[in-house]
């Protein structure tokens, strides 16, 4: 088989990356070991994805957004982010932007359906399901990728997208840094007695974090991180035992509050790859860089690197170039390494500081609230990075 480009992961982020290309004169096979209908139908996950305002631009832009039931997108209007049991909070609010909301909350399942159809729907596009990848070598012409089922792929450009763990960035011998928390994060839905307001809330208490994010109607995304050595237990907790520890810890905000179907967990570890690209291969998504989420930024830097390694290719092709070189793939590797850097150091950052039991941390910690309430410079920066309103 033979196309210009081939991407390896049909997560969400591949596929909407397809769907950037998929204007230009280039054919596109996205390949991923999920079946056909597990990626049309995606099962539930537990993630609730918080979208910035950029993200929100290009996804309707590549036709994706349309695609989400909007009665299933929650405004997230204010938010509110505490330091233990202190009352106090750094407080954000969307009527210190230009917006009606700092960002939207939409669950991932719903997000990655409309991007496979999208996808599906276009006739650049073609979708291999079912299918990983047993090897690939990559010269100085061309990429030749072999697949699980035997048969081989040839192309100019191949994209790995193939999430935190990337194997494609591993066999580029790509060094990766990783970091690994030691924690768990656990996540579910639960339904409240009071509204939410759209209020979101991040609560950092002492070795662990809690974030209550709004849902549509009286329900909100419960996100806890935890010392994987005690997830366990969590994850085991009886319904009735459980509801009542969040509502505890959450301080009985939202009066009593009830689990809606299972819990999910998942291991906490960031990664950022040295560099994004090598002749005929590019990173994206995941596979270029694993976040932290509390500050949700993994699929709004992924749909951004997207963003721009389309325009990248866009630009080569139209000034006659070859899209695919090194030199070209270079200047994606340039502008979005500029993007990832500040908000992967920076989460991490705030992560150890909200995590630290040490003193000077505790100290900082109650600092960084008011400074960040009561100088508007920062305010106004840290709103700026976490709702990409451009
Ligand atoms: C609890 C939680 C909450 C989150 N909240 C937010 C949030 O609020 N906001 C936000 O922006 N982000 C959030 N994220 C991050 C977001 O979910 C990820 O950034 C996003 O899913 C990355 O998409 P991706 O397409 O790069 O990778 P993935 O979603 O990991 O997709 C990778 C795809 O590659 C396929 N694949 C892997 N290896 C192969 C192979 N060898 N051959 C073929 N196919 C292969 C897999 O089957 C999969 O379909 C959250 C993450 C978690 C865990």
């Amino acid at each position: 088989m033979n196309f210009d480009v081939t991407i390896v992961g049909a997560g969400p982020v591949g596929l909407s990356f397809a769907r950037a290309l998929s204007d230009t004169s280039l054919n596109i096979a996205i390949i991923d070991r999920q079946t056909s209908k597990s990626l049309a139908n995606p099962p539930e996950d537990g993630r609730e994805i918080a979208l910035t305002h950029l993200s929100k631009k290009i996804l309707t832009s590549f036709g994706i957004w349309q695609e989400i039931d909007q009665n299933e997108i929650s405004l997230i209007k204010e938010a509110k982010v505490i330091n233990g049991a202190s009352p106090y909070s750094l407080h954000f609010n969307h009527q210190d932007t230009s917006e009606n909301t700092l960002g939207h909350l939409i669950p991932n399942r719903l997000v990655r359906a409309a991007a496979y159809k999208v996808a599906k729907e276009s006739k650049a596009i073609k979708i291999i399901t079912g299918v990983g990848v047993d090897s690939f070598n990559i010269d100085a012409n061309k990429a030749e990728i072999k697949l699980s089922n035997k048969e081989i792929i040839h192309c100019s450009l191949m994209i790995a997208a193939d999430g935190r763990l990337s194997g494609s960035r591993r066999s580029m011998g790509i060094p990766s840094e990783v970091k690994d928390f030691g924690k768990t994060v656990i996540v579910c839905k639960m339904e409240h007695e009071k509204p939410h307001s759209n209020i979101a809330y991040e609560c950092f208490h002492y070795g662990r974090t809690l974030a209550v994010l709004p849902m549509v109607g009286n329900y909100s995304s419960i996100v806890i991180t935890i010392s994987s050595d005690q997830a366990d237990a969590i994850m085991k907790m009886k319904d009735q035992t459980f509801n009542q520890d969040i509502q505890t810890r959450f301080n009985s905000r939202l009066g009593d509050m009830m689990i809606v179907g299972k819990k999910y967990s998942y291991p906490l570890f960031a990664s950022h790859a040295s560099h994004f690209h090598a002749n005929r291969f590019a990173l994206i998504g995941d596979a270029s860089v694993g976040m932290h989420p509390v500050t949700a930024h993994g699929f709004n830097l992924g749909l951004r690197g997207s963003k721009t390694l389309a325009t990248v290719i866009e630009e080569a092709l139209s000034n006659k170039l070859d899209f695919a070189s090194v030199e070209i793939l270079s200047k994606y590797n340039q502008k979005h390494q500029r993007s990832t850097r500040p908000l992967y150091y920076g989460t991490n950052l705030l992560v150890d500081l909200y995590n630290s039991e040490r003193l000077t941390a505790k100290v900082l910690r109650r600092l960084a609230l008011r400074f960040g309430n009561n100088f508007w410079p920062v305010k106004k920066l840290i709103m700026g990075q976490l709702t990409e309103v451009q």
